[in-house]
């Protein structure tokens, strides 16, 4: 098992596990649903974790993060629901998980 990713924002997370997993490389997340109920002890170490199983695809999921977390180059999007601004590589809006416009 080796940690591919984590970030403070569960639906980042969960957006790198759907790639992933589209990609064919299992992945398993912990601390999903740590955060929350914390309070004060919001840290570090409550952050969800994605990791995947299989280790000979590391390389590749590798590639596959970078891909996603620096795909700065595609503008972002405005939700028509809710105004909020998305990064482009989501699918759907974080906030009220609308679907991108075409
Ligand atoms: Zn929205």
């Amino acid at each position: 098992m080796k940690l591919i990713y984590t970030h403070e924002n569960r639906l980042l997370v969960n957006n790198v596990k759907n790639l992933l997993e589209q990609a064919g490389i299992e992945t398993l997340l912990k601390n999903e649903f740590s955060q929350g109920g914390m309070g004060e002890l919001a840290i570090f170490d409550c952050w969800p974790e994605l990791w995947i199983t299989q280790e000979g695809k590391l390389e590749r999921a590798k590639q596959l993060v970078y891909d996603i977390t620096h795909a700065k180059e595609q503008p972002s999007w405005f939700c028509r629901e809710c105004d909020e601004e998305n990064d482009a590589s989501f699918e759907t809006c974080w906030q009220c998980q609308h679907n991108k416009p075409e």
